[in-house]
């Protein structure tokens, strides 16, 4: 097995230093760029196999990386963010972050991240339909299949099953899930978030009141129960 390169962009040079030597002992090949424009360049000269990104940067912002690098590549991104950078991490997942972790971490998880995402990635471009159980969601053709029967989905209803579906066993908040609707919705209200769940579970559950896809996480908000976890 050839050793995996991976190329971690983060100007709090302590915690990049910590990861570093984590992921080393892990058996990566880690390189380290402590500002935006060095690590969209060591990007490019290095080719990693997977980033492990900062968001606030000086100088280029990780969501400028994030977005240059999706132009060209599908290099597994992992981005680290605050607590406080809920909009940002949204966006960087819509940009096709493969996964984040928010600060303070334990290394152990990060690694853990890692380890999956280049699992999940290994060989693989993103499929273009995802298939959990008895639904399938075909992210080119916007088409949702359940048992094999066509649902005729609202766009708003989509665009939210998709995100769903593109991140598996994530909880999000009503306001993130908000933010990744935004583009389409305009709409404030993290409650109405609650009705466009409510909807999609009509058409997506064999049984809306006891749903099996789209599970509520109460007190915080909303995930989508991968395979694996069974139904
Ligand atoms: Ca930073």
């Amino acid at each position: 097995m050839d050793m995996k390169t991976i190329l971690v962009v983060e100007d709090e040079r302590e915690i990049a230093r910590m990861v570093q030597t984590y992921l080393m002992r892990e058996g990566y090949r880690v390189e380290v760029a402590f500002a935006g424009e060095d690590g969209w360049a060591m990007f490019n000269s290095l080719q990693p196999d997977l980033v492990v990104l900062d968001l606030m940067l000086p100088g280029m912002h990780g969501l400028e990386i994030a977005r240059r690098i999706r132009q060209e590549a599908r290099t597994p991104i992992i981005m680290l963010t605050a607590r406080a950078e809920e909009a940002d991490r949204v966006a960087g997942l819509e940009m096709g972050a493969d996964d984040y972790v928010t600060k303070p971490f334990s290394l152990r998880e990060l690694a853990a991240r890692v380890r999956a995402v280049l699992r999940r990635t290994e060989g693989t471009t993103t499929p273009e339909v995802i298939r959990v159980g008895d639904l399938t969601v075909d992210l080119a053709s916007r088409e949702v299949r359940l048992r094999g029967a066509a649902l005729d989905l609202t766009p708003t209803e989509f665009d939210l099953l998709a995100f769903f579906a593109r991140h598996p066993g994530r909880v999000f908040t009503r306001r993130e899930l908000l933010e990744a609707l935004q583009e389409r919705t305009y709409a404030t209200l993290p409650r109405t978030v609650d009705s466009h769940v409510k909807n999609l579970r009509h058409k997506i559950e064999l049984d809306p009141e006891d749903p099996t896809h789209i599970l509520t996480v109460h007190g915080v908000g909303y995930k989508f129960r991968p395979e694996a976890e069974g139904a």
